[in-house]
């Protein structure tokens, strides 16, 4: 019992791939013979600028960024970047379009709503945020400043399988939770940002892929700190960066290109995702919380149909090694976390663990 594995199903900060783990171990007193800490170097040392360099670089290989974008690594979380983008990019009398699709769109729409008008291209409030529907029936207002989503849906398990197009309004999202899951066009996106603690690395850095034109938008009233093109023309450098989180994540980056790329990371989250939903269809004791066809592949959300075992079924599965499976407090039932670090074998005790449980008490 004592050397069981166990797997960290937590929604974020969240699992990180052990080969980045064993690494960051072995280079923590002594970085890479400098004879001390990276934590302790001066963000403008010999050692940390090629860190930060390279995790840009990397970023930028992986998701095939081009010049026209710039790649920075910010900090305030996903939650700053809320008020960040209406602060920059809302026009004054334009109006700015959201799509509500859970708790973290109702949040960056509250911000978006001390800058201006926002228009919802749709809201799934009204059935507790447990479908997205489809993109094409969105009603996209050409002169709108901007269109904003969130790419996955971490607390509700909902993710888009397809992005609206929004021709020369430009497209924000929030892809906190499933950056780096999958291969996308990022010349669909005027901006892309992500809070790292999910698929990324640690709590600390935000990553932030903006069209440098776009940021181009800011008002002179916002402040300096506020304004991506600081950040832009600062190579993330304006003030002291988040340097252990920045380098942890360039450490997830090479693990990611080690890997195979986003291809090879997609087919392993679709095998594993689709282990665990398979598991959930085909039990009487499971049930999934949302639409089959917006399922999140990162994010897998679900209700014992008994809810007298689900107290029962938290204990075990911790006893068991697999922690962190209770949902969201705002939403209750069960969500596993299965981001890109997350091995098969981990979703494979989660399922012989699922089918054990139901067999016993079903
Ligand atoms: C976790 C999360 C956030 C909040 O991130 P912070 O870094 O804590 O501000 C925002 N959006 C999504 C999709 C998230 O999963």
């Amino acid at each position: 019992m004592a050397n069981q594995p166990v797997y960290n199903f937590n929604a974020g900060p969240a699992v990180l791939p052990k080969p980045v783990m064993e690494q960051a171990q072995a280079e923590f007193l002594d970085f890479r013979g400098c004879g001390y800490g990276l934590m302790e170097a001066s963000h403008r040392s010999a050692e940390f600028e090629p860190v930060i360099a390279e995790a840009e670089a990397d970023i930028r290989k992986l998701m095939g960024i081009g010049d026209e974008y710039a790649v920075l690594f910010l900090q305030g979380g996903a939650s700053l970047q809320f008020a960040m983008v209406p602060m920059n990019l809302h026009i004054p009398g334009k109006k700015m379009q959201y799509a509500n699709t859970g708790s973290w769109t109702e949040s960056a729409i509250k911000e978006a709503k001390l800058f201006g008008e926002v228009d919802l291209v749709c809201d799934g409030k009204a059935i507790n945020y447990t479908a997205i529907g489809d993109v094409a029936d969105w009603e996209i207002d050409p002169d709108a400043s901007y269109v904003y989503l969130c790419s996955n849906n971490t607390i509700f398990g909902t993710e888009y399988h397809e992005f609206p197009l929004t021709g020369d309004v430009p497209l924000i999202a929030d892809m906190s939770s499933d950056i780096l899951s999958r291969p996308l066009d990022v010349n669909l996106f005027g901006m892309i940002f992500a809070g790292a603690q999910k698929n990324l690395g640690p709590a600390g850095v935000t990553l932030v892929i903006i069209r440098k034109d776009l940021a181009q938008r800011v008002a002179p009233t916002v402040p300096t700190m506020l304004r991506y093109t600081t950040h832009i023309d600062k190579g993330s450098m304006f003030n002291t960066p988040p340097t252990f989180s920045i380098y942890m994540l360039g450490l997830v980056a090479k693990w990611a290109l080690a890997q195979g790329g986003l291809e090879a990371i997609e087919a392993r989250n679709a095998e594993k995702s689709e282990m665990l939903y398979e598991c959930i269809d085909s039990s009487r004791l499971y049930v999934g919380t949302v639409a089959a066809a917006d399922r999140s592949r990162m994010n897998v959300t679900f209700r014992l149909t008994n809810e007298a075992l689900e107290a029962a079924f938290n204990k075990q599965s911790a006893a068991a090694g697999l922690v962190g499976l209770k949902g969201h407090r705002s939403v209750g039932g069960f969500r596993a976390s299965i981001y890109n670090a997350m091995p098969v074998e981990g979703v494979e005790a989660l399922v012989s663990f699922m089918q054990e449980f139901e067999r016993k008490n079903g």
